[in-house]
């Protein structure tokens, strides 16, 4: 079995276009597996002369338990529980908010090794983003724009290191 990467976070911090940028590179390939759930979707990324791993994007914790965000979130802990590292993806611009706090407490009882990556951090200064998410204690944080593809070979370094 191929180890596996889940990207965590809450809605619209940019884990969908993460997950395009982490498995549609020149040396990726990306296999859709037909009939798992649309709040789960799973791409194979194999960089040239590394260890293959599976990505795995979820839906985001929207906080709200009832209904379908409700669903949403539990399928995005379970990838989280099954994972062997988490990327735990907040939003650079937004800074941190109480649904990441949420979040990060939810994360911590899981146990899973996790990476704090701070996203869309394209224009913006990279410390100064990072330093907006200091108090979650991190000591491995990473600055990326995904939509820019800025900070995404550091990531994959950083991930195969941790796997
Ligand atoms: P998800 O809900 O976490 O999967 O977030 P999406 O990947 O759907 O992205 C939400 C929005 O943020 C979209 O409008 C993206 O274009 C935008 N976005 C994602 N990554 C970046 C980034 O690195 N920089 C900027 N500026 N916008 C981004
Ligand atoms: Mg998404």
């Amino acid at each position: 079995m191929l180890p596996s990467v889940a990207l965590v976070g809450r809605p619209n911090v940019g884990k969908s276009t993460l997950f395009n940028a982490l498995t549609r590179t020149r040396d990726a390939l990306v296999h859709d597996e037909p009939g798992v759930t649309r709040d789960r979707h799973y791409g194979v990324c194999r960089l040239e002369g590394e260890r293959p791993f599976v990505v795995v994007d979820t839906g985001g914790i929207a906080g709200d338990e009832e209904g379908l965000a409700g669903a949403t979130a539990r399928q995005s802990r379970a990838a989280a529980e099954e994972a062997d590292l988490v990327l735990f993806v907040v939003d650079g611009r937004e800074g941190a908010s109480s649904l990441d706090d949420e979040i990060l407490r939810w994360l911590r009882k899981a146990g899973r090794p996790v990476l704090l990556l701070v996203n869309k951090t394209d224009g913006l200064d990279a410390r100064a983003a990072l330093a907006e998410f200091a108090r979650y204690g991190f000591a491995d944080t990473l600055a990326v724009s995904s939509a820019h593809r800025q900070g995404i070979d550091e990531l994959f370094d950083t991930i195969l290191e941790r796997l």
